[in-house]
């Protein structure tokens, strides 16, 4: 019977579990969706998540069809139904059926509860190889199921030997990359943006468990000049956690290895989620 998918209210074999081709996701890409990880059967941060995914549909003006209770039961049934364990939990609303194939109507409410991946192990300890590409995201507070730039520009990414693309605005700032959010450590202090981005959990975290190691915090713009000048840099996901980034556009970060700042984060990291899991 299993994986089993949260539905509209109704819990269904994934097999069963299907939308009209009217849906406006699939005709426009209109919809939003959250992801979390859970670990032991306990979901991580679920109130933020939630906090979030019900503000991202309020700014697309999509009627969200179960209230918070209802969210959280569905997370706690999807967790159970498939086993418990660990994973990750999505939660996607469509716009929903449109006759004229462009007006929202009533969305659809997916969830899911599938087996978690992570990154390759080995990348936690060499660090990643980001590029820097020109790109700002519609609608940047919103998870949107829209990652079109993000996904059209992944071969260029593979070729140019890099995982990862950090976007770069008109200012010749880096805001975030396209799934995670970024950070780096300037004069022994952590520096992120934070106009114009999605709000990450885990950023958000990130910060507060800086705060628990005394590492200072600014929260501002950073530019191309100050990330390639930078003493270490991180990108951040729930799917990630922290990761550092050690070469961007084939140029070295510091050392090109990941700093003492970004270990102390990646190290404390997983004891600091776990007192956040319930
Ligand atoms: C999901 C996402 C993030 C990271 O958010 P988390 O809540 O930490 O997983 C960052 N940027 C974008 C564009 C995203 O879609």
């Amino acid at each position: 019977m299993l994986p089993i998918v949260y539905l509209n209210g109704q819990y269904v074999p994934k097999e069963e579990a299907a939308l009209n081709v009217a849906d406006l996701a699939i005709l426009r890409g209109f919809g939003i969706f959250d992801y979390f990880r859970y670990t032991q059967g306990r979901p991580r941060f679920i109130e933020d998540h939630l906090d979030r995914f019900l503000r991202s549909a309020k700014l697309l003006s999509l009627d969200m069809p179960a209230d918070r209770e209802a969210l959280r039961e569905a997370v706690h049934q999807l967790i159970q139904r498939n086993g418990g364990g660990d994973g990750g939990i999505r939660f996607v609303l469509t716009g929903g059926y449109a006759p004229d194939g462009y007006t929202p109507t009533r969305p659809n409410l997916v969830g899911m509860a599938d087996p978690f991946q992570g990154p390759p192990p080995e990348q936690y300890e060499t660090g990643i190889r980001v590029i820097l590409h020109r790109y700002e995201r519609e609608l940047p507070e919103v998870k949107t199921i829209n990652y079109l730039e993000g996904i059209r520009i992944q071969p260029m990414i593979r070729q140019r030997g890099a995982q990862y693309a950090l976007y770069v605005d008109r200012e010749e700032n880096i805001r975030e990359s396209d799934r995670s959010n970024f950070l780096i450590v300037r004069d022994g202090k952590l520096v992120t943006p934070t106009d114009n981005i999605l709000h990450g959990i885990t950023r958000l975290h990130l910060i507060k468990l800086a705060a628990e190691l005394d590492i200072p915090v600014e929260e501002r713009t950073v530019s191309v000049a100050e990330f390639m000048n930078a003493e270490e840099a991180i990108i951040c996901s729930s799917v990630k956690g922290a990761m550092p980034i050690t070469y961007a556009d084939d140029i070295a970060i510091g050392d090109g290895k990941p700093g003492p700042i970004t270990r102390k984060l990646m190290q404390a990291w997983p004891e600091y989620a776990a007192r956040h899991e319930g």
